[in-house]
């Protein structure tokens, strides 16, 4: 049986909101009986856009990640509620705008944060997938249709086909550890989830300090050799997709100019800033000599 999944595409979210402003249109003062009580004016949103800022000036990466209910196959809030929540056959997950009426202790139960708390009609909601559209043959949720940059893609297919989608195009969810089954799923997650090593390699020629291209960099650990790469037309290089658990990296550069190495601890993206390359037994222009 077909059921609905969220894809969601990391790196496009440009952060405009116009996703959680389409949702709060639609709710915000629109009661939809059997779907949701109308949402509050005033209060958190049941879509959120998080910010991430990694490294320092000039390299710096800013991602935004829009999380809203997962509509888990396996929901701890499900568990939690009893029969104020329930899952649909085509996936989507509802929390009764009657039955959860007044159990604001619901909110505790999703290890997402994705339940908001109603002050106004004293109840707990989530982003209900637009089910109330969609049962009227939208193919879309409100969110896709605002979202300028085509972050988001509603897809209704059986579970078998979506797994295989989700392996052959690197899908995610969100806290895999806690097997809740989510049913929307995040492409480029690593953009969130991963650091980078950076730097700006130079060298002083003929007494002009000036950037260097071409230069080769290995990064590595322990060691064992990561990647390597050369650096741009601005001196600059950068390795992706590394694991922020606190470990201890090194990068060498090599040039016709000289060498030059640093270590790095990177339990956060890291720009190192200028690497200036000496040549080996050779002082640099500030007075000591590179690691
Ligand atoms: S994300 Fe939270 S509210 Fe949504 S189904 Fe999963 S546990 Fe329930
Ligand atoms: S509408 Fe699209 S680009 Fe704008 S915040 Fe939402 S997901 Fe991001």
């Amino acid at each position: 049986m077909s059921k609905w999944n969220l894809v969601i595409n990391v790196g496009r979210c440009e952060n405009c909101h116009n996703c959680v402003i389409a949702n709060r249109d639609e709710h915000v003062g629109n009661d939809f009986p059997g779907y949701a009580a109308p949402a509050a004016a005033v209060g958190d949103s049941p879509i959120r856009i998080l910010r991430r800022a990694q490294g320092s000036a000039p390299m710096v990466d800013t991602t935004y990640l829009p999380v809203m209910c997962n509509h888990c196959d396996d929901a701890p809030c499900m568990k939690y509620a009893g029969d104020a929540i329930r899952k649909r056959d085509d996936g989507i997950v509802i929390i009764d705008p009657e039955k959860a009426r007044g159990r604001k202790d619901i909110l505790g139960s999703c290890p997402y944060r994705a339940i908001v708390w109603n002050e106004e009609q004293h109840v707990p909601q989530t982003w209900i997938f637009d089910a109330h559209l969609l049962d009227q043959g939208w193919q879309r949720p409100r969110c896709q249709q605002s979202c300028p940059t085509e972050v988001f893609e509603a897809v209704k297919l059986d579970d078998a086909t979506m797994e295989k989608k989700a392996s052959s195009e690197g899908l995610k969810v969100l806290k895999p550890d806690l097997s809740t089954k989510p049913r929307v799923w995040y492409r480029n997650l690593d953009k969130w989830e991963t650091c980078f090593v950076g730097g700006s390699v130079s060298a002083e020629i003929a007494g002009v300090v000036d950037c260097i291209e071409g230069a080769q960099v290995t990064l590595s650990q322990a060691g064992k050799v990561l990647g390597s790469t050369v650096t741009d037309g601005f001196g600059d290089f950068r390795f992706d997709k590394l694991v922020g658990d606190g470990g201890t990296y090194r990068v060498d550069v090599s040039h016709a100019h000289g060498n030059v190495g640093r270590d790095c601890v990177l339990s956060e993206s890291v720009y190192l800033g200028e690497l200036r390359l000496t040549r080996p037994g050779a002082a640099n222009s500030r007075g000591g000599a590179d690691a």
